[in-house]
């Protein structure tokens, strides 16, 4: 433990960082001193790891002072007050939040609502106090073979279930996949070893093929001219993989995507360049070709992808996209949201555009009366953190939905009059119900009628809130129009 390696991780580390850092250290040492951690180290170990992770994931410097000093307030008598005076109001605010959500109680799977709702409170106001409690999360789940058994699942499913969607929904998309993949064993330990099992098999002869497609790749790219391109291939998070095998019947030849092959370029001209490259070397799988930098997962993912066949029927999923975008997919809202104060100016724009979904999501909770929380938090859980769909209209623009939305949920989607009138619906050219569940992929077309209404019944069948609150809108306006109608007859 030498704090030198938290230095080591921070770019640009001013002489008031390095001081604030280095004396959040000492404080945190001398307040959990005497304290141990179940593995039977030194309390201090684990502040020391968080900071660590919160470095690497280029947090600034209050965000990793108030990783060091999280669990002071929890775990010895220091108060909130002492912090500030002692760091400041913003690291004193950091770790008050951090130790209030610390006192949520999982209640299993289906019961978690509440703790959702209090980080998405806590998110809306710093958005700092998750990244401090993702990492301290996955420094637990990194050691939760120390723990007692009994809570080992608990601990893992609740990690799983609540704490990785909520990195992925960020985008902070390698929190999501070792927070999965530490917790994966304790979750779910038979599965876990069958699917260790299968991708070790599987995973040999997949690096072999990668390899040779690599070289190929590599020597067709320098020809055509580019420079500063890195390719590199790995293979799937585990718990990545597991679910994938869920869908498949855990059949992996069923499986395509076990591994991916990375090409990294400078700009965007050069990722369809690429691309152009990769699909004239070996023919594309039809369907599997997403540019996600045209449209952009909803997170702000942004990568080409698409699958090949490279001969003898073998699959290799290839990934192409800039380095900017290699380094927001891999951390995410914490690489440019908050922190970012030297550069603050060219990026502002873009960071409130990915965070305008919390934002809605923070105006939306105000509207939500104290009776309709368990609504609230269901509604959530449908549609930000279930699967997700995307569809496209009949001129090629994607819409993202949440699974087994309906034409009804896509028809609000685009625009509320196209929902206000939909009288029916195709689905891949063939006439449909208002009701079918669509599926990823689906080319949706909505037939409107300027005389036909939403229907009460349609609230049954919709998954948007969306689209739910524009029908209840709808029927509301027209019965107060029909109670005036009433009264004027009277
Ligand atoms: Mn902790």
């Amino acid at each position: 433990m030498d704090i030198e390696e938290i230095f080591k991780l921070i770019k640009n580390l001013s002489p008031s960082d390095r001081d604030l850092i280095t004396r959040a250290f000492a404080f945190a040492q001398k307040a959990h001193k005497g304290q141990k951690r179940y593995s039977g180290e030194d309390y201090i170990v684990h502040p020391f790891n968080v900071a660590l992770l919160l470095a690497e994931f280029e947090t600034d410097a209050e965000t990793i002072a108030a990783g060091l000093l999280h669990d002071t307030i929890e775990n010895s008598d220091i108060s909130a007050k002492e912090l500030e005076k002692e760091f400041g109001p913003a690291v004193a605010f950091l770790v008050e939040g951090v130790t209030k959500l610390g006192k949520l109680k999982y209640q299993g799977a289906k019961r978690h609502s509440e703790s959702l709702r209090k980080l998405f409170v806590a998110m809306a106001e710093d958005i700092r106090v998750i990244m401090i409690r993702l990492a301290d999360r996955l420094h637990n789940v990194r050691t939760l073979q120390y723990v007692p058994k009994e809570k080992q699942k608990r601990i893992a499913l609740e990690t799983i279930e609540l704490y990785a969607p909520l990195a992925n929904r960020l985008g902070v998309w390698k929190m999501k996949g070792r927070l999965e993949d530490a917790s994966f064993p304790f979750a779910y330990p038979e599965d876990y070893q069958k699917v260790v099992d299968l991708r070790k098999t599987k995973g040999k002869e997949t690096v072999k093929r990668l390899q040779k497609v690599y070289r190929v790749l590599q020597k067709a790219i320098t020809e055509k001219g580019l420079k500063d391109f890195e390719i590199d291939y790995r293979l799937k998070y585990l718990y990545s993989l597991y679910t994938k095998l869920l869908r498949k019947n855990m059949d992996i030849n069923d499986v395509y995507d076990i591994s991916a092959l990375r090409v990294v370029v400078r700009t965007t001209e050069e990722c369809y360049q690429v691309l152009g490259i990769v699909h004239s070397l070996w023919r594309p799988i039809t369907g599997r070709l997403k540019d996600y930098i045209a449209n952009p997962k909803p997170n702000g993912y942004q990568s080409i992808h698409t699958a090949v066949f490279i001969g003898d029927g073998a699959i290799v999923e290839i990934q192409i996209r800039t380095k900017q975008m290699q380094h927001e997919a891999e951390y995410g809202i914490a690489s440019h949201v908050v922190y970012d104060e030297k550069s603050k100016k060219n990026k502002t724009a873009k960071a409130s555009k990915n965070i305008q979904w919390i934002q809605d999501l923070i105006n939306w909770q105000k509207e939500i009366k104290d009776g309709e929380k368990e609504k609230f938090v269901e509604e959530l859980r449908r549609n930000f953190f279930h699967d997700r769909i995307f569809v496209f209209t009949p001129k090629g623009e994607v819409v993202e939905l949440p699974e087994s939305a309906t034409p009804i949920d896509f028809a609000y989607a685009i625009h509320s009059d196209i929902g206000n009138h939909a009288s029916g619906a195709k689905i891949n050219d063939k006439m449909s119900h208002l009701d079918a569940p669509l599926a990823n992929g689906d080319l949706v077309e909505i037939l409107t009628n300027k005389n036909s209404g939403p229907r009460a019944k349609w609230l049954n069948f919709v998954k948007t809130t969306d689209a739910k609150r524009h029908i209840r809108a709808y029927l509301h306006l027209k019965r107060q129009k029909g109670e005036v109608a009433f009264n004027s007859l009277s």
